[in-house]
């Protein structure tokens, strides 16, 4: 999550590196991927992102994320929060030949992730923070994700990363099917406090701008919603474990506003 100061000065570190950090040094993280990989091939099984078919990530997506919301305090659909997401996030069922899934964990975490399988989750910590137009963009933002392939890379990296990837290969497919509660629940808790780059965040952020912009929606909330973050939480331990550096991000998008 985002308030794990280990997370603080490795915003800019690859993805495969960071999460994994928990059972890596930082050092050794920070300074080899030598030690990534020969953690990954030792006593795990042979299964590569590139042997997963489309359907396999979705079928794995959709196991994870319905692990993680059993695990979860899931808003009805009558709670304020759901009505609230429902009625932000109406414009947005589907994009890009996406089918989008919104849901709100009752829970404090100020914090927003998407899936591939186009499940995007809101934690009613982030809700409370942020104006309607500010919520807009941090929908669009993970939309962003989703549509330009973040999320799926993330994932697989997660899936090479977790105990999941030794069973599929001893599955002798790469099928859902062989995955336990245990091994989901790890991949999900992998996926949620995983980082995107740097460069995946800016993408995202463009894209989130332009969705705004093309709905009528005032762009100038991804500004304040940055800044909001940026306050809120410093630059060095983001909002988002998942959205580093929020105030470079805001200045990024204000000159880019002031710019069109
Ligand atoms: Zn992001």
């Amino acid at each position: 999550m985002f308030e794990k100061p280990r997370f603080k000065t490795i915003n800019h570190l690859a993805f495969a590196c960071l999460i994994t950090v928990s059972s890596v040094s930082l050092v050794g993280c920070k300074t080899a991927g030598v030690n990534m990989d020969g953690m990954l091939s030792a006593g795990m099984g042979l299964v590569s992102a590139a042997s997963l078919s489309d359907e396999d990530m979705k079928q794995i997506g959709d196991k994870s994320i319905a692990q993680l919301d059993s695990a979860q305090s899931i808003a009805p659909p009558n709670n304020p929060y759901a009505q609230r997401l429902a009625r932000l996030a109406a414009p947005w069922s589907e994009v890009d030949g996406y089918s989008l899934e919104y849901k709100v964990y009752l829970d404090p975490t100020v914090n927003a992730f998407a899936v591939p399988n186009g499940s995007i989750r809101f934690y009613s910590g982030l809700l409370d923070e942020m104006t309607d137009d500010e919520v807009r963009y941090v929908i669009a933002h993970e939309i962003g994700h989703v549509v330009l392939g973040h999320s799926k890379g993330r994932f697989q990296t997660a899936i090479m990363a977790s105990s999941a990837r030794q069973a599929i290969a001893a599955s002798g497919n790469s099928t859902a099917a062989a995955l336990t509660s245990s091994q989901l629940g790890e991949l999900g808790e992998k996926l949620v406090n995983a980082q995107y780059s740097q460069r995946n965040e800016n993408e995202a952020d463009d894209f989130a701008l332009n969705l705004m912009i093309q709905y009528g929606f005032n762009p100038e909330a991804s500004v304040t919603a940055l800044r909001k973050l940026e306050s809120k939480f410093g630059n060095q331990s983001s909002l988002f474990s998942s959205h580093p550096a929020p105030g470079a991000r805001a200045q990024r998008l204000e000159s880019q506003i002031a710019n069109r």
